[in-house]
């Protein structure tokens, strides 16, 4: 029931990048998404009350944007792998230079090397005594990854995630590593995406916050994620306002599902409430039989 096609190449239209930040427990990932977004609120929008749901916009001085998983840890990273999503363009490895290379750092590393996605290495907490990033430098050559300042190809930038020394140049870098991507999306087309995640909220039925990867998802839309159908009753962006339709690479809360999927299910608007219906239903009999071959076994 793949809902893709080919895009022409004269539909696609140039996208902004999506990241993670990745890293060891402690070495600086919220505090890093913390210092990003509350120095990057989009302009016009400064003051406004961001509520947290998963993913956000920020905007640079000079107009570029980037969409940052707000969900440190491997976890989301990993569910979504698991279920063969693929939404990040470039993973920042953080690493605190007091501390340096650490389990999680490798299992970052090889998360983001599995899934072939490029990674920017930010040395943190450099304002802190006893911090060394050549000593990083050189526990990433032993691990075949070899930084640029040495003659290798993967960029890094001394940050320090509290007094937000560096992370401008950090994002330049994450950019830059975006445009060799050369990113484009249909914007045309039904909307295609990631579910990032998804609860029952009082009032509100379920929310599902979408990342929409391609084309574009408006009110009234048959919708389907995962095992479950509905329409779009309405659409929120990370600022918590209501909004009409939403674009790629914009992360946004959808409700009106009519059950909760889970994070990594693919998203799809579709042409008819009965076709969603029926490939929910499809899926949902998959499952089932699955479930029942397994218990055989
Ligand atoms: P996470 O577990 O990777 O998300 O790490 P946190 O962002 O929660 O940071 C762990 C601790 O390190 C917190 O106490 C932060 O205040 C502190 N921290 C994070 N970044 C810096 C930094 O650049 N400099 C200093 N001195 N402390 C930092």
């Amino acid at each position: 029931d793949l809902l893709e096609e080919e895009d022409a190449e004269e539909d696609l239209v140039g996208r902004h990048p999506i990241v993670t930040v990745m890293g060891h427990v402690d070495h600086g990932k919220t505090s890093l998404l913390d210092y990003v977004r509350k120095a990057n609120v989009i302009a016009g929008e400064a003051g406004s009350i961001t509520q947290h749901i998963g993913a956000y916009e920020v905007g640079l001085d000079d107009g570029r944007k980037i969409t940052f998983l707000d969900t440190p840890g491997h976890e989301a990273f990993t569910a979504m792998r698991a279920r063969g999503a693929k939404v990040t363009d470039v993973v920042i490895i953080v690493i605190a230079a007091d501390d340096s290379v650490m389990p999680q750092t490798i299992e970052a590393i090889n998360h983001a090397q599995a899934a072939g996605v490029p990674m920017v290495f930010a040395f943190n907490k450099m304002d802190k005594q006893g911090a060394s990033a050549d000593k990083i430098r050189e526990q990433l050559a032993n691990m075949n990854i070899l930084v640029e300042e040495w003659g290798g190809k993967f960029q890094t930038q001394e940050i320090s995630a509290k007094s937000g020394m560096g992370v401008d140049d950090l994002l330049d870098k994450v950019l830059l590593e975006a445009e060799l991507l050369d990113l484009k999306a249909n914007p045309e087309k039904k909307a295609l995406g990631t579910v990032i995640e998804a609860a029952m909220e009082k009032g509100r039925g379920v929310v599902t916050t979408v990342l929409i990867q391609a084309g574009t998802l408006r009110v009234g839309e048959p919708i389907l994620a995962g095992q479950f159908s509905g329409r779009v009753k309405a659409l929120f962006n990370e600022r918590g306002k209501k909004i009409e339709k939403a674009g790629p690479a914009t992360p946004v809360q959808v409700l009106g599902m009519q059950g909760a999927p889970q994070a990594g299910d693919r998203f799809n608007a579709v042409e008819t409430e009965q076709e969603a219906k029926d490939i929910a239903t499809r899926r949902q009999q998959l499952q089932r039989e699955q479930g029942l071959r397994t218990q055989k076994h």
